[in-house]
């Protein structure tokens, strides 16, 4: 029997008016049946939320990190599930599914750590005439419901970096996940549940981002959201969501400089994978290369020639390297974008096609810097081949976009490496890296349309809780 989900609210798999079916992206058998909620259905969990606040908000310090602990145990023993279930809503290769998950662990851990150091400092008073003899210091406090709404490409990791340091900083949440994988956010619901967080504490709502997630952005009771998904829907949100902390991480059109000198061979296969991990549905996913003329050549030979050796296929297969994208039309979009590229003078070197929802990695040159391939967010495994006199050109057209979530830059010169990081317009500069890399605790978000706010568990947390001075006077 085709399994069936429901609504987790208060602690309870609750019942909804309406299910629908999900399909797998890769095969569109059917996978399961899944509860979409309305605005009432919402509202009852924020609702839970609201009154869950206070317990979890009294909860020691100590306590909250021994559920996360217990929650890291867990998805340790749970691992090859978890990897199954992203593969199956997602379509993301298993052993890319498989290193998310190490990667949630090691998320749920860092925000377990972080739940035993949140503190504020003294203030000298004295610092000013007229404040002498005061002690006064500043705390951190929970800001109460945190309404968190997610994308589809990190089902698990990206809900662990908002459901981790919301609980770590004693906040109650009502989830989103995205429409095409909820299954990974109920499954960590459970998890939680047996870790024994308290009823109220972690509420997720399966359903349509303009329904339940426009309620989230609305609500009085909800105090922040915590949002990670596309530019469009980001500035919608902000529009929405009036007083409330809004913390919003979305897209770019990530790229990677390589200076003249480089030893390709030992970046090429690095630079391959930032540029096609999940079929490119990554936001940081290497867009644009832009390759000193002196290497421009040998680059482009050594990026093709490893770009056809990857695999297609089954994402449940573990020899798989590229599966399908997230919906049929995405793959439409990105072979339209190509085609105009190729009107507006580009070469396509590989890929161009597809065959069924997968499309085939695509490497281009020659691309003009306005075409949409270049300059809006591609989110498909397609990149795009530069090249430049100098790295000062690189850095301008890197610059030359209106996102800026990270850039790489290889280069052997100090100097020039130097100077990169400071004229780079981005949230994070990878020097002798992919703009690609990310670990969790690093602080991590973007500048321009690239989002406001940072995650990585203790950036997050601050995002999460209010500032309190206490001013003693003696
Ligand atoms: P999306 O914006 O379509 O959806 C994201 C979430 O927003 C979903 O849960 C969706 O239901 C919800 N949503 C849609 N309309 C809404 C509305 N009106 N009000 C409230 N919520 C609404 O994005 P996606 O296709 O799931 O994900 C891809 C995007 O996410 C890309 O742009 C990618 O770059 C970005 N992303 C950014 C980061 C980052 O950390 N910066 C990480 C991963 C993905």
């Amino acid at each position: 029997m085709m399994e069936k989900y429901h609504l987790y609210i208060n602690g309870q798999n609750v019942e909804a008016k309406k299910y629908e079916s999900l399909y797998s992206p890769y095969s569109n058998e059917k996978i399961a049946e899944v509860a979409i909620a309305d605005e009432d259905e919402t509202d009852a969990a924020i609702e839970a939320a609201y009154k869950a606040r206070k317990i979890i908000a009294k909860m020691p310090a100590y306590k909250r990190a021994d559920i996360l602990e217990h929650v890291v145990s867990l998805l340790k023993e749970k691992a090859d599930e978890c990897a199954r279930l992203i593969s199956l809503e997602s379509a993301k290769p298993i052993a890319t599914s498989k290193g998310e998950v190490s990667r949630t662990i090691m998320t749920y851990k860092f925000a377990a750590e972080e739940a035993r150091r949140i503190h504020g400092e003294t203030i000298p008073m004295d610092a000013a005439p007229g404040g002498e003899g005061r002690v006064s210091y500043t705390t951190r406090e929970p800001i109460g419901v945190i309404g968190a709404i997610t994308p589809f490409n990190f089902p698990m990791n990206l809900v662990a970096h908002k459901v981790g340091p919301a609980i770590a900083s004693g906040n109650s949440i009502v989830l989103k996940p995205a429409e095409q994988t909820p299954l990974s956010a109920l499954f960590i619901a459970e998890l939680f549940e047996q870790a024994g967080l308290p009823a109220g504490v972690l509420n997720v709502i399966p359903g349509y981002g303009h329904i339940a997630g426009d309620r989230l952005v609305q609500d009085e009771r909800v105090k922040a959201i915590t949002f990670t998904g596309s530019p469009s829907v980001g500035k919608l949100i902000r529009s929405k969501a009036g007083l409330k902390k809004v913390t919003l991480e979305l897209g770019s059109n990530s790229a990677l400089i390589v200076d003249d000198g480089t030893d390709l061979d030992t970046m090429i296969d690095r630079a391959v994978m930032g540029a096609f991990s999940n079929a490119g549905q990554v936001c940081i996913s290497l867009q644009r290369v832009y390759v000193h003329e002196n290497l421009y050549e040998i680059f482009v030979e050594k990026f093709t020639k490893k770009t056809e050796q990857l695999t297609l296929g089954d994402p449940l297969n573990e020899k798989t390297d590229i599966s399908a994208l997230i919906r049929p039309k995405e793959v439409d979009r990105a072979l339209n974008w190509i085609s105009n590229a190729e009107r507006e003078g580009a070469a396509i070197l590989t890929g161009g096609k597809r065959e069924g929802n997968t499309l085939y990695p695509t490497v281009l040159t020659n691309v003009p810097s306005g075409s949409s391939i270049s300059c809006q967010e591609a989110f498909a495994p397609v990149v795009v081949i530069n090249k430049i006199k100098s790295v000062e050109e690189g850095i301008e057209y890197v610059n030359d976009s209106k996102y800026g979530l990270q850039a790489g830059i290889y280069t052997n010169s100090l100097v020039t490496a130097l100077n990169a990081a400071e004229k780079l317009e981005v949230g994070g500069v990878m020097i002798n890296d992919i703009p690609t890399f990310r670990v969790d605790h690093m602080p991590y978000g973007g500048v321009k349309e690239s989002g406001t706010g940072r995650e990585g568990i203790k950036y997050a947390i601050e995002e999460m809780t209010e500032m309190k001075l206490i001013s003693f006077k003696k």
